[in-house]
């Protein structure tokens, strides 16, 4: 009948049917128009005049304080221009209706949201928990074995104290990761930008590095061409603990006698960086997480190697935190490539 109504209409169809009313049964006991159409007139003023003023103070008030609540909560919450001012059209019921709806969406998603961040933060503590218990266990073991009369043993005293040592040093490097991580996360690092050689900083990196990789016969070197230097603008640090922690990898899941390439691609605005392995490789299901904190292919190896999962998740933040991106291709028994772009130093 009436689509959209609002209190004028409403008032108004309510007192036609009222003058009507009073209209019709004066004209059928009277038997007079005239008198039948001066009641219908009068009547449809006065009723129109009362509805209408019952409804706006009764019912369209309140619904537009209901409105206006709404929509002050979703502006305050989102401080976003993109709600429309709390001036109501002439549709109120189904303005209110609809905003409660989108409400109502935009609540639903918020707390699938908060629900997914709670059950991320449990997993985040579970993995620290046990990440933490490892290393704490060992010392522990270690330090009564001693106090019990280890300690007076030279076969075993300096082993069990270097053995304690190692799992200190794990420790350490956990809680170091942590706050890189947490640091990264909030955006507390700000990243300090220079322009450097980045074929300088990998080079003197694989020197640094080399002792570690001559333990698994593992080569470092240059791809074709790339042997020569490479300007990026960048935070010189973090990216060295980038390459660090890619060229690590590739010792760690490498292969004995394998080899390590690095490579850089000029591309117009940004320099991208390759470091590639010919080691056990990724397969593909694991791939998509394995920049998540904890993600580990190879549980017992990554262990074994002294990691704990958090390395690329650090890379991932580092790199974010230049406003660039990192990838990863691998197929297994054939290798692993990592690939990052950064801005190119400009003054070449
Ligand atoms: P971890 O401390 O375990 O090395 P990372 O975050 O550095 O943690 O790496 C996450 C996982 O990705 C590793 O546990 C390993 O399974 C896999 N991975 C990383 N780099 C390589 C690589 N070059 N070749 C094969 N697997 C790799």
């Amino acid at each position: 009948m009436i689509r959209n109504p609002t209190p004028g209409s409403i008032a108004l169809y309510t007192a036609l049917v009222v003058a009507l009313l009073v209209g019709g049964l004066t004209a059928f006991i009277q038997a007079s128009w005239m008198e039948a159409l001066a009641l219908f007139t009068i009547t449809a003023v006065f009723s129109f005049i009362f509805f209408y003023y019952a409804l706006e103070i009764f019912i369209y008030r309140k619904i537009k304080l209901i409105y206006k609540n709404i929509h002050r909560l979703k502006t305050t919450r989102y401080k976003s221009s993109v709600f429309k001012k709390a001036n109501m059209t002439s549709d109120p019921i189904s303005e209110v209706n609809q905003e409660v709806i989108l409400w109502a969406k935009d609540q639903n998603a918020e707390i699938e949201e908060l629900k997914k961040l709670e059950n991320f933060r449990k997993e985040f503590l579970g993995n620290v928990s046990h990440e933490l218990k490892t290393p704490i266990f060992n010392i522990q073991g270690y330090i009564h074995t001693l106090i019990d009369g280890a300690i007076d043993d030279p076969e075993v005293n300096v082993h069990f104290l270097k053995k304690a040592a190692k799992s200190v040093d794990r420790l350490c490097d956990l809680v170091e990761d942590l706050i890189n991580i947490s640091q990264l996360e909030t955006g507390q690092l700000k990243m300090e930008m220079e322009r450097f050689d980045i074929h300088a900083q990998v080079r003197d990196i694989f020197e640094s590095l080399e002792m570690k990789a001559q333990e698994r016969g593992i080569t470092f070197n240059f791809k074709e061409g790339c042997d020569q230097p490479f300007f990026v603008y960048a935070d010189k640090y973090r990216i060295r603990q980038v390459l660090v922690n890619l060229l690590v990898n590739s010792i760690k899941y490498g292969n004995d006698d394998g080899h390590t390439f690095c490579a850089f691609y000029d591309m117009d605005e940004n320099i991208l960086v390759e470091i590639s392995d010919n080691g056990e490789g990724i397969e593909e299901n694991h791939l998509a997480r394995l920049f998540e904190r904890f993600y580990r292919v190879d549980k017992s190896r990554s262990r074994e190697a002294g990691g704990n999962g958090l390395g690329l998740a650090i890379v991932k933040h580092i790199i974010e935190a230049h406003g660039q991106t990192i990838n990863v291709r691998s197929k297994t028994g054939a290798g692993t490539t990592f690939g990052f772009t950064l801005k190119k130093g400009a003054g070449e």
